[in-house]
């Protein structure tokens, strides 16, 4: 029997909509509005499309939205200083930096002079280390995207085997933390462990974040478990076009998972929904109000 495929962009949408409920609510109820700026220096052009949807999905959930376009030549210093000038804005409740950024800057500097209240990336290290102490934090947007998702799936993650596949700082790290969170036995593998298939095999839930398109075997996955894939690889397509795989064997997989979530259209869309979800929480943490349900660790 085939894997119930996780249709990552109904489920953005409907996380969507319940943050629109709650920020239409927090208007009418106490007269604030929700308030996320981000601040994107130099011209990646994939930084841009970012930047121009996280704008677009802010307004569409009713919040205010501000965006500050830098030179990529801008000196540190002045970054810094429009960082503070929004942690002190008391209309501004989410910062987020469009990472990465030029060469000159150092971005655990800038990342560490965000307010940790408003660090809606999550990467602030004192965000970072209220997770890994399970304590009340400001989570990266990807993984909580992936445990939601999860929950969903199955209700309570408690005593299931999870195999993370990747360590980084924004997405294998807080998604190993998120997991054991939820009282998982948490597995990090990365690029130096020994029989990954084996480690996979003995997964309840996998959670692939590598960057190596379609690494992930269909004969690695346990008969019903459920994979989340994290990775976005683009490959070559047919008539010379590219097209976009995540890093598990989605044909292989799918045909021995219980559930699994599609590239595209799987955990993508939950990125930005995730965003908005972390905006509307720090919101509510600064108004001391209470946090929306169904939408925080
Ligand atoms: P990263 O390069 O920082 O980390 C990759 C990790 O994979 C490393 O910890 C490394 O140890 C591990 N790894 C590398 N080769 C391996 C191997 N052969 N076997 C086992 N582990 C191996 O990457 P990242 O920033 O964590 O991103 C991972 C993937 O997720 C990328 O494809 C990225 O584009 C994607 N991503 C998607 C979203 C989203 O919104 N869907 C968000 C962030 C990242």
């Amino acid at each position: 029997m085939g894997a119930r495929i996780i249709d990552g962009k109904a489920f953005a949408a409907e996380v969507r909509a319940k943050v629109a409920t709650h920020v239409a609510r927090l208007k009418d109820e106490h007269g604030i509005t929700p308030g996320l700026a981000v601040v994107l220096v130099g011209e990646d052009p994939a930084s841009q499309v970012y930047v121009r949807s996280k704008n677009k999905s802010t307004v569409e959930a009713g919040m205010k939205s501000v965006e500050h376009r830098l030179d990529a030549e801008t000196p540190e210093a002045d970054l810094l200083a429009l960082v503070h000038e929004l942690n002190a804005d008391p209309t501004i409740h989410g910062i987020l930096v469009q990472l990465p950024l030029p060469g000159h800057m150092n971005e655990d500097s800038v990342i560490g002079a965000i307010e940790p209240a408003k660090d809606v990336d999550g990467f602030h290290i004192s965000n970072v280390g209220l997770l890994g102490t399970g304590q009340k934090s400001m989570v990266p947007c990807t993984p909580l995207g992936c445990l939601m998702m999860l929950r969903d799936q199955f209700g309570s993650l408690s005593g299931q085997e999870a195999v993370v596949i990747g360590r980084s700082n924004i997405v294998g790290k807080p998604m190993a933390q998120l997991l054991l969170g939820d009282s998982c036995t948490v597995t990090i593998a990365h690029s130096r462990t020994r029989d990954l298939p084996d480690v996979v095999r003995r997964a309840d839930i996998v959670v692939a974040a590598v960057g190596r398109p379609e690494m992930v075997k269909g004969d690695w996955i346990k008969p019903g478990a459920a994979v989340i894939d994290v990775g976005i690889n683009r490959v070559p397509g047919e008539g010379g076009k590219t097209r976009l795989v995540g890093d598990v064997d989605f044909a292989g997989a799918s045909a021995v998972a219980g559930a699994i979530t599609p590239v595209p259209g799987g955990v993508g869309p939950m990125t930005i929904a995730c965003l908005l979800a972390n905006t509307l929480t720090a919101c509510c943490r600064s108004h001391g109000l209470a946090e929306p349900e169904g939408l925080t660790a």
